[in-house]
């Protein structure tokens, strides 16, 4: 039978395993979720909205990169189901604790969350039957609360304390999750979080591009997408370039380029940058940090957005913004790479409302 090819990058899909599942079952137009777990090919199976997580399409820039030496790519992360990149780590850190055994019918998940994996968790727990708390700093947009409620969680708001404050959202997470007898599913240092991305999202970028990529850039927030991409690419290419794309701000630009925690200041875009380095971060696979101040993250969001047809977060701006940059450097040979971690519909009441950046002056 010939086989069903779909171009969702420069290349098709051409592992046996995808054209199986193309062919098969047609009304699928990506192959399965490739976290661990019974794959269904079959139309007759159950197909659930958890295999629909990851094998997102990775695309061109048409128009921001134009003038730039090395072609800019971005993978689309935010058309998971739940809109982000988190999808895939709230699937298989519950995956993991089901085969660890840590959970059983009706158990509740307790999580510290920007709210994008607040949002991945609560479409696992619907489908597999378990409950939520999300617990968020106020910082976060007031959409990912609504979100996280319209999906049934319960939302917890903390000061926006710093990592060694009680009242942090990370430590009121830990100290719920014991108070309750819950599993604290806890993102920040879950191996299962760079796991997942070494195992599937970095091997998609290196399949996609056939090989093909001069360097990959992305923000941390927890650094699971960074590190997982970042050991998946260089385990494969040994002059590949790994790039943090770091808020103006944030301290971890200063680790990766001068060794130690840079100082902490304040900025708005959400998920990326810190004043602490989760341990599932491993500096060591990021070669250098461009910082890119609010401002440029929220017109590059913007630009892709209207220009691009890609409609992504603050955070895509920021790793857009340094992407760009990386891309017009001589000392980088082949397409970039940029993650687009969210999507704008978590955003409109913040830098997608043009009264809002006015009041914040970016
Ligand atoms: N962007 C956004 C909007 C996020 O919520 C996050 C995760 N907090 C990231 C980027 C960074 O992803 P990671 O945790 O894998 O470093």
């Amino acid at each position: 039978m010939a086989s069903r090819r779909f171009r969702l990058g420069p290349s098709t899909f051409a592992s046996d395993e995808a054209k199986v599942g193309l062919e098969r079952q047609q009304v699928r137009l990506r192959p399965p979720a490739s976290s661990p777990g019974p794959r269904r090919v079959s139309p007759y199976d159950d197909v659930t909205i958890l295999d629909a997580i990851g094998h997102t399409p990775l695309v061109r820039l048409q128009h921001l990169a134009a003038d730039a030496r090395n072609e800019v790519w971005v993978k689309c992360e935010h058309l998971n189901p739940g809109g982000s990149v988190k999808d895939r780590i709230a699937l298989a850190i519950v995956d993991a604790a089901e085969r660890e055994g840590r959970l059983a019918a009706g158990s509740t998940l307790v999580e510290a969350t920007a709210g994008n994996t607040g949002i991945g968790l609560a479409i696992v727990a619907a489908l597999r039957g378990y409950q939520l708390v999300c617990v968020m700093p106020e910082k976060m947009s007031v959409d990912k609360r609504r979100a996280l409620r319209a999906l049934g969680a319960e939302v917890v708001v903390t000061d926006n304390a710093p990592p060694d404050d009680p009242r942090n959202f990370k430590h009121v997470a830990r100290r719920l999750a014991a108070e309750r007898g819950a599993l604290l599913t806890d993102q920040f240092n879950n191996v299962a979080n760079p796991d997942v991305h070494e195992r599937t999202t970095g091997v998609e970028i290196w399949e996609q591009m056939q090989g093909r990529i001069g360097a990959f850039v992305a923000g941390v927030g927890t650094g699971g997408s960074i590190t997982g991409v970042g050991r998946a690419l260089k385990a494969r290419s040994s002059t590949v370039k790994v790039v943090l794309a770091d808020p103006v701000g944030s301290r971890l630009a200063g680790l990766v380029n001068d060794g130690a925690l840079g100082p902490d200041g304040s900025y708005l875009v959400e998920g990326i940058g810190s004043s602490d380095v989760s341990a599932v971060f491993d500096p060591d696979v990021v070669d250098w940090a461009e910082t890119i101040d609010d401002t440029l993250s929220f017109d590059t969001a913007e630009a892709l957005v209207r220009r691009e047809g890609l409609l992504v977060g603050g955070s895509a701006g920021t790793s857009v913004a340094a992407a760009l940059r990386v891309a017009r450097r001589d000392d980088v040979d082949g397409p970039v790479v940029a993650l687009l971690p969210d999507g704008w519909d978590r955003y409109y009441t913040t830098h997608f409302d043009p009264a809002w950046r006015q009041k914040k002056g970016v």
